[in-house]
């Protein structure tokens, strides 16, 4: 049985009941059904460049008990993109299965390595064919986070679909 209220947005871990997190000051980024809420401020600092916030500010909050969040916590962890891609996919038995697989297994580690992830000299020559533009070398590192973020995705729903493998569909 999941013991967390939510993920975390950036590092995917679950954010327990009677906790404190974070929020995000900006509008979109708290859409009733597709708010995000943040384990740390960390967390919520990463994500400011990603969604490209001009102003933006981290206001704390507290999470609901178990018992407030009741019956929904069992609704809201069954997360309905996997059923919508299960239902897609008749590669897969059984979508229950695939489920208590995936949703029991994430675990995002955060001890990984902040390092550049696209080879500049390629980045560059792309940039300097197409425009006859230079390319800055930061330029390379929030390249390598939004990977991170997309790749931390990806992740996610492969293992949604209980697999062990990252394909090109789950991005
Ligand atoms: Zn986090
Ligand atoms: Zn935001």
């Amino acid at each position: 049985m999941e013991t967390f209220w939510r993920r975390c947005a950036t590092c995917k871990r679950g954010i327990g009941f009677e906790t404190p997190y974070w929020i995000c000051s900006v509008s979109t980024c708290n859409r009733k059904g597709s708010s995000l809420v943040f384990c740390s401020m960390p967390c919520w600092d990463s994500h400011v460049p990603l969604m490209r916030h001009r102003e933006a500010w981290a206001e704390e909050q507290r999470s609901p008990t178990r018992e407030a969040w009741g019956a929904d916590a069992e609704i809201r962890t069954a997360q309905p993109a996997a059923h919508a891609r299960a239902a897609n996919d008749p590669s897969r038995e059984s979508a229950d299965d695939g489920e208590a697989r995936g949703e029991t297994e994430i675990v995002l580690s955060t001890d990984v390595p902040r390092e550049i992830l696209v080879i500049a000299s390629k980045l560059k020559k792309y940039v300097r064919a197409r425009s006859g533009m230079n390319t800055s070398d930061s330029v390379m590192e929030i390249l390598s986070a939004r990977l991170r973020t997309l790749c931390d995705d990806a992740i996610v729903r492969a293992r949604e679909d209980g697999r062990r493998t990252v394909m090109d569909r789950d991005f």
